[in-house]
């Protein structure tokens, strides 16, 4: 397979991290015989200093040409007192709008190596936990009419049906390359919104018959996550809902340099980037954790290429790697053994 990347390094530990997933994929495509041609282009902190536009045109027509962006972070310090249309968090949301992305998936995967990092008892984690968080991305409450005047304030919480169906429709498709397991959010019990959303999931679930669907209520779906999370396979949400659940999905896993992430439209094109920010405090260092890079270059590999079997090929890796005890810092613990970025990327490299 021939496929045109576009790589936005962006600031602080970004073109660390980058520089491993690009490796990792170098190395497994050589494996699988695919040709990669790589566009780098500039978003966040380092478009601004050079071309004073967290954004430019040049970057959002190269992303929107290749197959599939893969992204570091942005932002720092150095640009935390600049215009607020010139932050570098702007050029996220602009790449996400100006390439339609409108489907967020967060996968929240504890490792049974790193257990020890879980907040929560081993009785309920059991061999690990493996959770897939596909959030609404581009309408709900976030986007909808709101005002304020000196005594009270609104928002708007509105769902289109084809804005429905659409996030829907990816859930099932990504139900099914897992396991087959789909629990819809919502809160159906109070909000018209949910009130649709929940008879869109029961309409569509028709055409998905091996896909087993249940329903829970947003509260009690946050109680859950943390009684019994080893219940949960996909799960589909609204904007808002799925903000606060996939935080806090992510937070049971115990490791911000362990996960990766995925934004995806109606076609096969995606951003994919670790949920992590740019770590300027840890940067240049060889210090950071690329794994969750990594693990994002592995989502790109089956969620825009349908690659499956060379994207478990490098989640085996990260697995293997950590399982001969190598950890960076941030997971590092007594009786492991201590490696630098580049290092942890030429192991999965070699396990490859
Ligand atoms: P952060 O995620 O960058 O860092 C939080 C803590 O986690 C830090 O101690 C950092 O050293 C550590 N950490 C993060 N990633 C790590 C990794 N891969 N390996 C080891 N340790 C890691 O969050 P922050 O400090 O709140 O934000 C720093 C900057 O990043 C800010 O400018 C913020 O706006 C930006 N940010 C960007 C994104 C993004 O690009 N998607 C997301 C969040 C924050």
């Amino acid at each position: 397979m021939d496929m045109k990347i576009a790589l936005v390094k962006g600031d602080g530990i970004g073109p660390d991290i980058v520089d491993e997933a690009v490796k990792v994929l170098n190395k497994v495509c050589d494996k699988y015989n695919h040709k990669i041609e790589y566009k780098e282009v500039l978003a966040g902190g380092a478009a601004i200093d050079k071309f004073n536009n967290p954004l430019p045109d040049e970057t959002l027509e190269t992303c929107k040409e290749c197959d599939s962006v893969i992204l570091g972070a942005v932002g720092g310090p150095k640009w935390d007192n600049v215009a607020s249309e010139l932050r570098p968090e702007k050029a996220l949301l602009g790449l996400r709008s100006g390439l339609n992305l409108f489907c967020n998936l967060r996968p929240a995967i504890m490792y049974p190596q790193l257990k020890d990092a879980c907040p929560l008892k081993d009785e309920i984690i059991g061999d690990g936990l493996d959770i897939m968080v596909v959030r609404e991305l581009t309408g709900g409450i976030y986007f909808g009419k709101r005002g304020r005047d000196e005594n009270s304030a609104y928002d708007t919480l509105s769902y289109r049906k084809d804005e429905i169906e659409r996030i829907v429709k990816k859930a099932f498709e990504i139900a099914s390359l897992r396991g087959k397991k789909l629990t819809s959010v919502d809160k159906a019990n109070i909000l018209n919104s949910s009130q649709l959303w929940r008879d869109i999931v029961n309409d569509m679930s028709s055409s998905y018959s091996d896909i087993e669907v249940n329903h829970l209520y947003v509260d009690n779906a946050a109680m859950q996550l943390v009684r019994n999370p080893r219940q949960f396979d996909t799960i589909v949400t609204t904007n808002m809902f799925g903000d606060i659940l996939s935080d806090e999905a992510s937070q049971i896993t115990g490791s911000i340099g362990m996960l990766p992430s995925a934004s995806l439209g109606s076609g096969t094109l995606g951003m994919y980037e670790p949920i992590h920010g740019s770590a300027p405090d840890i940067a240049n260092q060889d210090i950071a954790n690329p794994i969750a890079t990594i693990l994002s270059v592995a989502m790109m590999l089956r969620y825009s290429f349908n690659l499956l079997e060379e994207a478990e090929r490098i989640e085996k890796a990260v697995y293997d790697v950590l399982d001969q005890g190598y950890r960076t810092s941030d997971i590092y613990s007594e009786g492991t053994k201590k490696v630098g970025t580049k290092e942890m990327g030429r192991l999965i490299c070699d396990a490859i």
